[in-house]
């Protein structure tokens, strides 16, 4: 069974109109890799008697384990989101983990992608702050795609929040969640980005609808990737695929 494990929040920031980010100060160190998630657990219990637990990025370096942060969009008519939007500084929060495996295996070396999609720049932001990700960052090519230029973190805190060693990074437009568009504009992005070179690895986030399908491309061309190069946060795939 997962601890409880609680942070305070030190800090809140709005960015635009459904954006928060949270400065938190856990009440012992985290224990985490960069590209994992906590799960929020926000003490809310619905009729049915399910209760709203949600997933968050650690969006920090892993150098840093005791102070952090989250970056959290607000969906509408979202129980979770809307909780931690009225999170105020000096209320605690209760969460479990570290969860995931979205980071690269010791001694990575080549190549490297990672495309987000949405929200899930969030699990890019936390890879490359990974202690272990260090290395690969010379030969690393960030993607983020969004459906807007106003749509969750704005680019300029996105630019600042790469580091500086980070070989090549990309902020552009992509057809919103759904739209018949959207999947041949990420895997035309993927194909110009293999036509360019071939890549040692790779690591997808977001929309889990494209990451599947980023995937399978990848798979195919040749590219070692399994279930752990990839972070969906909604539009998950069957848990049979
Ligand atoms: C591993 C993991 C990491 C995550 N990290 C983050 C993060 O760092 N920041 C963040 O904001 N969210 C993140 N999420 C999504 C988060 O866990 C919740 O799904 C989100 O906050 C919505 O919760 P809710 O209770 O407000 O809405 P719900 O009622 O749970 O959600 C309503 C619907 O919206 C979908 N949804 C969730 N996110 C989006 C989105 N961006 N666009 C469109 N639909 C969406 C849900 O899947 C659901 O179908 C992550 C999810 C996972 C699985």
């Amino acid at each position: 069974m997962a601890v409880a494990k609680t942070a305070r929040v030190v800090g809140t920031e709005r960015m635009g109109p459904d954006t928060m980010v949270l400065d938190l100060c856990a009440a012992e160190p985290l224990g985490f890799v960069g590209g994992q998630y906590l799960i929020l657990d926000s003490r809310i219990v619905l009729p049915s008697g399910k209760a709203v637990k949600r997933a968050y990025s650690f969006l920090t370096s892993d150098a840093e384990q005791v102070h952090f942060q989250l970056a959290v969009k607000r969906i509408p008519d979202g129980l979770g989101s809307a909780f931690v939007h009225g999170l105020e500084t000096g209320t605690d929060i209760w969460f479990s983990g570290p969860w995931g495996k979205f980071f690269p295996r010791e001694g990575a070396s080549g190549r490297t992608l990672i495309l987000a999609t949405d929200t899930g720049i969030t699990a890019a932001l936390g890879l490359l702050h990974a202690t272990r990700f260090a290395q690969l960052l010379p030969q690393t090519l960030l993607i983020w795609l969004r459906a807007s230029p106003d749509y969750f973190l704005p680019a300029e805190f996105v630019r600042t929040h790469v580091p500086a060693d980070c070989g090549e990074m990309r902020i552009e437009a992509i057809p919103a969640i759904g739209h018949p568009e959207r999947i041949p504009h990420a895997r035309a992005i993927l194909r110009q980005v293999m036509s360019q070179g071939d890549l040692a690895q790779a690591f997808i986030a977001g929309d889990g609808i494209v990451n599947q399908v980023l995937l399978d491309e990848l798979a195919a061309a040749g590219v070692t990737v399994n279930k752990d190069n990839v972070e969906s946060f909604f539009n998950m795939p069957k848990k049979s695929a």
